[in-house]
């Protein structure tokens, strides 16, 4: 069930649930107690931090890690019920699990051409650092063309490209309603502004060979956040889309996304979920 329990310095303890979940307490003038995320817990929260204040501030840190072990045992089983998975695979095979929409924690912010963009809390504070190191550490400026979209939203889309590209074209680039990475809230689609402030924003611009370094540098940076590239160039047969260098997936995990990375694989094969 758990896989750490460990102190760290300052009377910090760190307890890792599992994947989804992790309670922290630090004690201190003022007893405090984490449970992350916590938009998973706003209930068991309040619960805890009662309990422990209540102990009063003599507490030793044994007893008080027996308590946290005893609590976040009683909220592990809630946390896999309720929380979202951040794993998860949807594709042309797999849809979006029934009530995901329900337990997702939204964040809406205007992009630089003034479309409104969503995205789930944990992905869009993890594109925010991406954004910020890659502007500190390349000068190079990010931007969101598209993140969570609603099925109605998906279907727009979709009757757009028919429009503009054709149905062949559509069908390898727009995922069907219903089917859409983007209906999870953790993809995002980039786009980017040059230092002489050009606005690089359609598909057919941002796949041209003078990105190609631009591209680069972001996907460089992109495990470190917690995010992969989702359609590998390649992969076609796997992912059933084009290339997109733009198409981010928050998987959460540095370190699985690193691996990921590293092996150049996509999410199905990953997770050995081949179509
Ligand atoms: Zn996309």
């Amino acid at each position: 069930m758990f896989k750490t329990a460990d102190m760290q310095g300052n009377g910090i303890a760190v307890i890792t649930i599992n994947r989804l979940s992790r309670v922290e307490f630090t004690k201190g003038r003022r007893n405090r107690l984490f449970i992350s995320p916590q938009t998973m817990y706003n209930e068991p929260v309040d619960d805890c931090y009662r309990l422990i204040e209540m102990k009063g501030e003599d507490i030793t840190m044994n007893r008080m890690i027996s308590f946290i072990l005893a609590a976040a045992l009683m909220f592990s089983t809630t946390a896999l019920a309720e929380g979202i998975d951040y794993m998860v695979l949807v594709n042309k095979q797999h849809q979006l699990p029934e009530g995901w929409e329900d337990a997702l924690e939204i964040i809406k912010v205007k992009n630089s051409v003034g479309e409104e963009v969503e995205a789930e809390k944990k992905t869009y504070e993890a594109y925010l650092a991406l954004a910020e190191a890659l502007e500190r550490e390349d000068g190079i400026h990010i931007e969101l063309d598209s993140g969570r979209r609603s099925v109605a939203e998906q279907q727009r889309i979709w009757d757009n490209y028919i429009v503009k590209y054709g149905e062949e074209y559509t069908r390898k680039t727009v995922a069907v309603p219903g089917y859409s990475e983007h209906q999870t809230g953790l993809a995002i689609d980039l786009y980017f502004i040059t230092a002489d402030g050009t606005t690089v924003y359609y598909n057919e611009d941002l796949t041209k060979e003078e990105y190609f370094g631009v591209w680069d540098k972001i996907h460089e940076k992109l495990a470190k956040h917690g995010f992969i590239l989702r359609y590998l160039k390649g992969k076609e047969a796997i992912t059933g889309y084009d290339y997109e260098p733009w198409h981010l997936r928050y998987i959460d995990d540095p370190a699985v996304a690193q691996e990921i990375m590293e092996k150049g694989v996509t999410l199905e094969e990953y997770l050995g979920q081949l179509p």
